[in-house]
């Protein structure tokens, strides 16, 4: 049957159309209309849409509820379109980001995973996500006591001395902190134990009002759709030593996918143990001279042959705008994840 055979207009919407006047025709057959009984929306009868596809509309709870048993096969929630940035204030000309399509049904580590080959980290470093708490204050409001002896100890065994001790600024507390399990043991690194090196800091991140969860456990729509966590700002932070935080913004919806795509990016990757945004930018400046000094010379040799995800071609030239583009990058996804 065409939609123009199957569109049911009532005498109500007609009268209400004709009362719209001449100059404001509606075109009752490109109106939305629910999927079952066919009717459509007007001003005075919005339409339900099925939360999790977004896409098929109903008129009524009813109408829903019949056609669940059918529509459940084919219902898949939308992916997010993340548009995520790395150090967005302080790298720029070129910044580094990625926007990619996430399927809702990824859990954190994925998107982890996907971060990584996105960016073109190396994976030698732990990881977390956050949700900030948009009320929290700086410094923390209320001294929070528990975590701050957990961080003093920790920082003395990793120094086992006193006289190299940070100053103490205390954590911002978060909504929710996704973590790498197993990286880590709260208070607890050793050397010989295989965890990555920068875990050791951990316990500078640990907040006893800041609830903890595997990234193998949680799934993007369990967070993304959380109106607790509504207008509260989502940080990935690679690397607790170098501490790369990018920032993820849902910038919008599409379809389901299976996997992971990448539509769109600027900026090389960052070297992994460059020494966090001062020394990027310092690797950076000694391309951009035309006479390098030793130290330059030295810094360049680093990054084309010893960092851990080193490019020989350098940064010279234009090349720190190069990076490989959402084709190769999606082609990537679908291989390694
Ligand atoms: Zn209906
Ligand atoms: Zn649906």
């Amino acid at each position: 049957m065409s939609q123009r055979a199957t569109a049911r207009v009532s005498l109500a919407d007609m009268m209400g159309m004709k009362a719209e006047g001449e100059g404001n025709n509606v075109d009752v057959f490109n109106q939305p209309k629910c999927t079952v009984c066919n009717i459509i929306e007007t001003d005075g009868r919005k339409l339900l849409t099925c939360t999790r596809c977004k896409k098929t509309r109903y008129c009524s709870k009813n109408c829903q509820a019949d056609n669940w048993g059918t529509h459940k096969s084919t219902c898949k929630a939308q992916n997010y379109i993340l548009k995520i940035s790395l150090c967005p204030t302080e790298i720029t000309n070129p910044s580094v980001n990625r926007t990619l399509s996430c399927p809702s049904t990824a859990t954190f580590e994925q998107l982890h995973r996907a971060l990584q080959i996105a960016f073109g980290w190396a994976g030698t470093q732990t990881y977390d996500f956050k949700i900030l708490d948009p009320n929290a204050q700086q410094p923390e409001p209320q001294p929070d006591m528990i975590a701050y002896v957990t961080r003093r100890l920790a920082a003395l065994e990793a120094a086992q001395s006193s006289d190299s001790l940070m100053p103490d600024a205390g954590p911002r507390q978060n909504l929710l902190r996704i973590i790498e399990k197993g990286a880590f043991r709260p208070g607890e690194f050793d050397m010989g134990s295989g965890k990555k090196v920068d875990a050791m800091h951990n316990s500078e991140r640990v907040h006893s009002q800041t609830p903890e969860i595997d990234s193998k456990k949680i799934k993007l729509g369990k967070v993304l759709e959380n109106k607790e966590y509504e207008g509260a700002e989502l940080q990935y932070e690679y690397d607790f030593g170098d501490c790369w935080q990018h920032t993820i913004q849902v910038v919008g919806r599409m379809e389901a996918s299976k996997g992971f795509l990448c539509f769109d990016g600027e900026g090389h990757g960052v070297a992994e143990d460059a020494g966090s945004v001062p020394g990027w930018l310092e690797l950076r400046e000694a391309y951009r001279t035309a006479n390098p000094t030793t130290e330059q010379m030295e810094k360049r040799t680093w990054f084309e042959t010893m960092a851990s995800n080193n490019d020989p071609r350098g940064l010279g030239n234009g090349s720190e705008w190069y990076w490989d583009g959402p084709a190769a990058v999606s082609a990537k996804l679908r291989r390694d994840l």
